[in-house]
């Protein structure tokens, strides 16, 4: 297989003083432009300091190349996606670097079906940027730049997919980022008495770092206790991601709600299937089985192409929920409102729900530091360790690093980061017990493997 060199797992991100220079954008909007053969192409970007900037650079490569601009402004990653679709578009592009830091910025594109790009199209860009350079369009066919309010509609098309029976007390943290400008509105049209943090624009980021995980999550946490809400939201810096709070103010781990909504779009398409990535809880199977349907796991970041082969109903890794009945992108405003949905279905607050629907195992994560030239043999290591001191296996996944799946349904899995020098360990037991057990399997191989030389 031919390696990427400049995309990672969702596009291309980096610092704005070396990597994702304008003078890069201008190339890769150009190549955009050549790989699409012209036609428009939806532009939207993220609040950081230099998302403008990056997209006029990216504007006028896409134009220079051919391709009509459809400039939608700040707009969440998936409203960018929708509005692809909805306006029959070659192909859409965000600028933006989801949850790094505030000096990093990216972009990643989508499809004509709003769907991310998968390997062949990014192949295709790198070897424009990386070889010849794009082609330029003649003095008459130069693209032109069309504004375009694509939050309304997009909002509208959500409020017609959801049906909310009672208001419900949310709180919502938008990390300063996108999802200001639709959830904390879009909920308060659907019924929700909302109370906001963090919900205006400023791309220095102010209120929390925008990863939405557990410790970073504790103002909200704590609003949701102090105003008695009956559950609190947070977003990424995009809104693709979603991560939930209950009505105590505990985190939802985002594996629960992956099991939860993957039950619900099996049970409402009668059977089906569901992509989840291979580092996330066996749970998911049972449920899903539980209502009739099938469950495909996939590499991080890689769901797309397993989904469109599957035809499945819901796909999801940990943070990010795509809903086909919507749209085939992760979307994190989508999921909110899916939420809403379900817990005002219910007379039962959420952490009822959940303990009713989804199983909880103990599980266990940890990341070590591992030098690329050191990943393969690693590996290999690991893999023989694992399968000589695990016992009643029942399968091995092999689509990203090693996971052992033993018959009772406990598991352990160890991969390598594509994008950083680490190695990472996860291990679900059905006791905690178990999980201890299976642990100390896992540490004693990283011992060996990795911290003896
Ligand atoms: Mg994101």
């Amino acid at each position: 297989m031919r390696r990427k060199k400049l995309f990672g797992t969702r596009g291309i991100r980096g610092p704005i003083a070396t990597k994702v220079t304008p003078e890069f954008m201008l190339k890769l909007g150009g190549a955009l432009a050549d790989h699409v053969g012209g036609g428009k192409v939806v532009v939207g970007r993220d609040v950081r300091t230099s998302s403008e900037m990056l997209t006029c650079a990216f504007t006028a490569g896409l134009l220079s190349g051919g391709s009509d601009v459809i400039d939608i402004g700040i707009a969440p990653s998936p409203c960018i996606a929708f509005t692809v679709r909805t306006l029959g578009a070659s192909a859409g592009a965000v600028i933006t670097a989801s949850h790094n830091p505030p000096p990093d910025n990216g972009i990643a594109f989508y499809r004509s079906d709003g769907t991310e790009f998968l390997l062949e199209g990014e192949l295709a860009i790198e070897e424009i940027v990386l070889g010849q350079g794009p082609r330029r369009a003649s003095w008459d066919a130069i693209g032109r730049v069309q504004h375009h309010n694509a939050i309304a509609p997009y909002l509208a098309a959500i409020k017609r997919s959801v049906k909310v029976k009672r208001g419900l007390k949310v709180v919502v943290d938008c990390a300063n980022g996108a999802g200001s400008l639709v959830t904390p509105q879009l909920l308060r049209e659907l019924g929700c008495k909302v109370v906001t943090l963090n919900s205006h624009l400023d791309g220095h980021f102010p209120g929390r770092p925008s990863e939405p995980q557990p410790w970073n999550l504790g103002d909200l946490m704590r609003t949701v206790r102090e105003v008695g809400a009956d559950l609190g939201l947070a977003h990424d810096g995009d809104a693709d991601r979603v991560a939930a709070v209950d009505e105590r103010g505990n985190f939802v781990k985002h594996d629960a709600l992956i099991a939860l909504f993957a039950e619900r779009a099996v049970m409402a398409s009668k059977g089906g299937s569901v992509v989840t990535s291979v580092n996330t809880t066996a749970a998911i199977e049972e449920v899903v089985a539980r209502a009739g349907g099938k469950t495909f796991r996939t590499g991080l970041g890689n769901f797309t192409a397993v989904m469109l082969e599957h035809k499945a109903c819901f796909a999801g890794e940990p943070g990010k929920l795509v809903f086909l009945e919507f749209g085939p992108w992760a979307d994190g405003i989508f999921a909110a409102a899916k939420l809403i949905e379900l817990v005002s279905a219910d007379r039962k607050p959420l952490s009822k729900i959940l303990a009713e629907r989804v199983p909880d195992f103990p599980m266990y994560h940890e990341d070590f530091a591992c030098p690329d030239e050191r990943k393969a043999e690693f590996m290999r290591g690991m893999r023989e360790y694992i399968l000589k001191n695990v016992d009643e296996v029942r399968d091995v996944l092999d689509v990203d690093g090693v996971r052992v799946n033993r018959k009772n349904g406990s598991w352990i899995l160890v991969r390598v980061s594509g994008t950083e020098p680490k190695a990472r360990l996860v291990v679900e037991g059905r006791t905690k017990e178990e999980l201890e057990r299976l642990k100390k399997i896992g540490l004693e191989g990283v011992r060996r493997f990795l911290k003896s030389k």
